[in-house]
């Protein structure tokens, strides 16, 4: 089954110097049909007043009126998701549930216990509405929680790719022209994937030709991280990362495995 992927813009962070594309970082989730169904991958982050509250942080759109209003962008109401696909619990990618009370939501369940005691580094990503709601809604119904890599869908799969987090998952979708990573924060910006490239990085380095650089946040070794990188490049074609404003708008319609490739 080929499906097709909408990216949705679901607000941005400001956050000074902890990118090295800028100031300013994209936060982004994906919606995908295979023709029938809907699906969500990540569910978009808290509005620029809760961002402001909770974190003291500074952001531009967010929470339900954003990921509503780039749903609608695509003819698509809230209530048309039947599954959501959490890549994991960080406040920026799995909030706004409320808009979706009939939807399954899929998660790893060695995330969902993380989320209750992370690594101490990564306490500030995760928030009670990122993971209380969970346990309110039915089982397996409204959340099905899974144990490593899975089928969900025919042509949809998640892997487990622990990394940035331990219980990590990446979304891997059949297309016409071949399998899309979303890999989400799993190497967030292109220069994650390819450091030697200067299409994808400022700070092209010839030593990391054909390695990765895995981001500052992770719960997990470098070793580990790389090596899920690896691993999802066995399956996907291209990868899609979650926080770079150079990624396509529409697969397979838009192609490319790095940021201004000829497609
Ligand atoms: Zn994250």
């Amino acid at each position: 089954m080929n499906w097709r992927i909408h990216t949705l813009s679901t607000g941005d962070l400001l956050l000074p110097g902890f990118h090295e594309s800028g100031d300013v970082i994209p936060t982004h989730a994906w919606a995908l049909t295979d023709g029938t169904r809907w699906v969500l991958v990540d569910s978009g982050m808290p509005s620029e007043a809760e961002m402001r509250a909770k974190w003291k942080v500074e952001a531009r759109g967010g929470g339900a009126d954003m990921l509503r209003g780039a749903l609608a962008a695509i003819s698509v109401k809230p209530e048309q998701i039947g599954m959501i696909v959490l890549t994991h619990l960080h406040f920026d990618h799995a909030w706004n549930f409320e808009l979706f009370p009939q939807a399954q939501i899929v998660v790893q369940r060695t995330e969902l216990f993380h989320a209750i005691d992370p690594v101490p580094t990564q306490r500030i990503y995760y928030a009670k509405p990122s993971y209380l709601p969970l346990l309110d809604r039915r089982r397996p119904a409204g959340l099905r929680l899974i144990d490593g890599d899975m089928e969900l869908l025919p042509g949809l799969s998640v892997m487990l790719s622990p990394g940035h987090t331990p219980g990590m998952q990446v979304a891997l979708v059949q297309t016409e022209r071949g399998t899309v990573g979303l890999v989400a924060d799993l190497g967030e910006e292109y220069s994650a994937w390819f450091p030697a490239d200067p299409r994808a990085t400022k700070h092209p380095s010839n030593a990391m030709r054909g390695s990765f650089r895995p981001g500052s946040i992770r719960s997990e070794s470098e070793m580990v991280y790389s090596g899920s990188m690896a691993r999802v490049l066995t399956r996907a074609a291209i990868v899609v990362p979650a926080h770079d404003d150079r990624i396509p708008r529409m697969m397979p319609d838009q192609w490319w495995s790095v940021p201004n490739e000829a497609v």
